[in-house]
């Protein structure tokens, strides 16, 4: 595996819950210049991952990053504390490809975490999901269906859509995991993660990252067999 630069920063806490799920993250600066802004917003992840497939450790697994702030997933709420976080090094916030060496980097080092804590599948997400209101990363270009492809996380197969017979998005969207509070926040989400051909890129980032999601966004219901293969999949 890639070798990792240890640079720890000062901003965590004593973890006080077992690590039961790995949150995927990405920001629009380069690992040093995160770091800086990490510092300046008193944040941080446990690791940050540069385009050139560079990984630095910036807290302890032992300890709770933060990462995540208000967030929701399934049965956690405030994931920091059960959670280890990444960061991508991405310029256009996760919306166009990531590198190669940047793929590889992160899958090495999340089978490793997963395989460490027994993480479930079902728990390896992006900050978008547990954050729906709040985060756009780690973006409609994150490949999430390659990363399932090599044990981690979970997609969807549309052969399994007709074996639930819930149609409705909201309840979906809950077995999955999402906090439906904002129920067009978490679909578009959901859209994010798993059709990201329907959601709009943004090359002004700064507007990405304050217009979450679009205020009058409404469940495409032509997906909606994907959001039933996937509340098949996710079921508890
Ligand atoms: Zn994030």
């Amino acid at each position: 595996m890639t070798r990792i630069i240890q640079h720890f920063v000062p901003h965590f806490e004593e973890r006080h819950q077992k690590v039961q799920a790995l949150i995927l993250h990405c920001s629009a600066h380069t690992p040093e210049e995160m770091l800086k802004v990490l510092d300046e917003k008193k944040l941080s992840a446990h690791y940050i991952i540069g385009e050139n497939g560079e990984i630095w450790q910036t807290v302890s697994e032992k300890n709770k990053a933060w990462h995540a702030g208000i967030s929701h997933w399934r049965e956690i709420d405030g994931l920091n504390d059960y959670s280890i976080g990444i960061e991508l090094s991405s310029p256009a916030m996760g919306q166009k490809e990531y590198t190669k060496k940047q793929i590889d980097s992160a899958v090495g080092l999340c089978r490793t975490i997963i395989s460490h804590y027994q993480i479930p599948a079902c728990n390896v997400v992006g900050h978008s999901d547990i954050a729906p209101t709040r985060r756009p990363d780690p973006g409609k270009a994150f490949p999430w269906q390659y990363f399932a492809s090599k044990g981690i996380g979970l997609w969807y197969d549309i052969n399994d859509a007709e074996k639930i017979s819930i149609n409705e998005v909201e309840e979906l969207l809950r077995i999955i995991g999402y906090d439906t509070t904002n129920l067009n926040a978490a679909a578009y989400a959901f859209c994010r993660h798993f059709v990201a051909d329907s959601v709009a890129e943004n090359s002004d980032i700064e507007q990405l990252m304050t217009e979450i999601y679009p205020k009058d966004f409404e469940f495409p219901h032509v997906y909606l067999p994907v959001l039933k293969a996937c509340a098949y999949r996710y079921r508890r």
